[in-house]
C-alpha cells in the first residue's frame, strides 16, 4: 500500500496541510506545519532527518 499524502501536521495534529500549502517534509515524508518545523529546528523529530518544504504538486506550466 502506499504511502498517503499526509494532510494534517504529525505534531500539533490540528494544522491541516492541504496540497497547496505551506508544509514541511523529511526524507521519510514525515509531515509538519512551519510552525512546528520552526519550533523543532527544522528537525523530525521521528527519524532525525532535515525537515525541507514540502514540494507543491506540479503546476500545469509548460516548461520544457
Ligand atoms: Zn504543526
Ligand atoms: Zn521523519
Amino acid at each position: 500500500m502506499a504511502l498517503e499524502m499526509r494532510d494534517r501536521c504529525e505534531r500539533c495534529e490540528t494544522t491541516e496541510l492541504p496540497p497547496d500549502a505551506a508544509a514541511r517534509i523529511c526524507v521519510y515524508e514525515c509531515t509538519y506545519c512551519v510552525a512546528c518545523s520552526e519550533a523543532m529546528h527544522h528537525i523530525c523529530p521521528n527519524c532525525g532527518g532535515e525537515l525541507v518544504p514540502r514540494p507543491r504538486p506540479a503546476a500545469r506550466t509548460d516548461t520544457a
